[in-house]
């Protein structure tokens, strides 16, 4: 099967897509084992059908994993040529590798899918991405259709996630965290953002282009534990809406404003008191309006030094990762058939 691909400029001709699947692993050596053989079985069953092209690739990125993550992903790539590896030189977080993958794919391939490595985003998902990749749409975001496997406190955490980030201004798809089809040009206007605050799924809808979303069910974690704890969380939404809207700064300035408005009031309300000579203090009203106004300094404060704390990082234009090593590279352009004899790594 065959269609158009619009690639180098106006230049149009037909060829199945070249594939990348870009998957950040970060302590994973318990879940690789059992995942890597399936996206390999999922690729295959796509360039055997003639989908996608047998130059496709899947490319782990390391994000600096202190198990043997990195052995596994060696092993893979010595075992199958359409694995390629990347590594880090130290954990730089979901995003930051999930980035790196993403730019390294970007000038190898016509479309790249970013999926995490522990089996919970349901691999058949990517035969209807690339149908949709196919009728034009350059971005396709995988939403989960139901939560149910997460559990009660991690589902509502999540979700009220996605409606405070909306309501503070910054633009996400409901429940699409970062599985999601990115065409290579799409994949360049991504380059060309270069904030150090990275939050991806907040800066890929300010692209653009045709976007179209496809429903998955979020699986259980093949094997080990979530490496996004609440505390994380809640840093990746302060992250997401600093990096993306000036909102809160602006509801300080409202705060103020009214808080000052009030004030004025107070003020006039105890002239005319001690004018009409009931002068009485109080001392509970006092530390009352102390408390509240200290800390509603106190927590606005805290916002404006989190702007600050980005413009800090942001003007010191630090490299958002480095790459120690890679695994599998010299084969990535390479026309390779699958071979169905692949068993998984031997990870004793
Ligand atoms: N991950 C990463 N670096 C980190 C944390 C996580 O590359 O510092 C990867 C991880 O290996 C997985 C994906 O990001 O492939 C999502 O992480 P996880 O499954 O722990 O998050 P959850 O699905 O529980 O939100
Ligand atoms: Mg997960």
């Amino acid at each position: 099967m065959y269609y158009l691909v619009r690639k180098e400029g106006s230049q149009k001709y037909d060829r199945p897509p070249k594939l990348w699947l870009v998957i950040p692993c970060y302590n994973e050596a318990a879940v690789l084992p059992r995942t890597a053989p399936a996206f390999l079985s999922k690729l295959d069953s796509l360039i055997t059908r003639g989908e996608i092209s047998s130059k496709s690739r899947i490319c782990f990125v390391d994000d600096g994993s202190t198990d043997n993550t990195w052995e596994i992903i060696s092993l893979l790539t010595e075992g199958d040529p359409r694995f390629i590896g990347m590594s880090l030189t130290r954990n730089r977080g979901h995003q930051n590798a999930l980035l790196c993958g993403l730019l390294e794919a970007r000038t190898h391939c016509d479309a790249a899918i970013s999926i995490d490595c522990d089996g919970q985003d349901d691999i058949n998902a990517i035969d209807e991405m690339v149908d949709k990749y196919k009728q034009g749409y350059e971005i396709v975001y995988g939403v989960r259709s139901s939560r149910e496997t997460d559990t009660p406190f991690k589902r509502k955490t999540a979700e009220s996630f996605y409606r405070i980030m909306s309501k503070l201004g910054a633009e996400v798809v409901f429940n699409h965290a970062d599985y999601r089809l990115m065409s290579s040009d799409a994949l360049d206007d991504l380059a060309s953002f270069s904030e150090i605050n990275l939050f991806l799924r907040g800066l890929i809808p300010l692209i653009g282009r045709p976007s179209s979303t496809v429903e998955y069910e979020r699986r259980e974690r093949a094997a080990g534990k979530s490496h996004y704890p609440l505390s994380k969380m809640i840093h990746l939404a302060v992250d997401g809406v600093t990096s993306l809207s000036t909102k809160p700064i602006h509801l300080i300035s409202i705060a103020g404003i009214t808080f000052g408005c009030t004030g004025i009031l107070g003020l006039v309300w105890a002239l005319l008191t001690f004018l009409a000579g009931n002068s009485v203090p109080g001392w509970t009203s006092s530390v009352c309006v102390i408390c509240l106004i200290g800390g509603l300094q106190l927590f606005s404060l805290g916002i404006v030094g989190e702007y600050v704390g980005k413009i800090y990082l942001e003007v010191k234009r630090r490299p958002r990762y480095l790459i120690e090593r890679r695994a599998g590279i010299q084969n990535i352009d390479e026309a390779s058939e699958p071979s169905n004899v692949f068993t998984g790594p031997k990870t004793s």
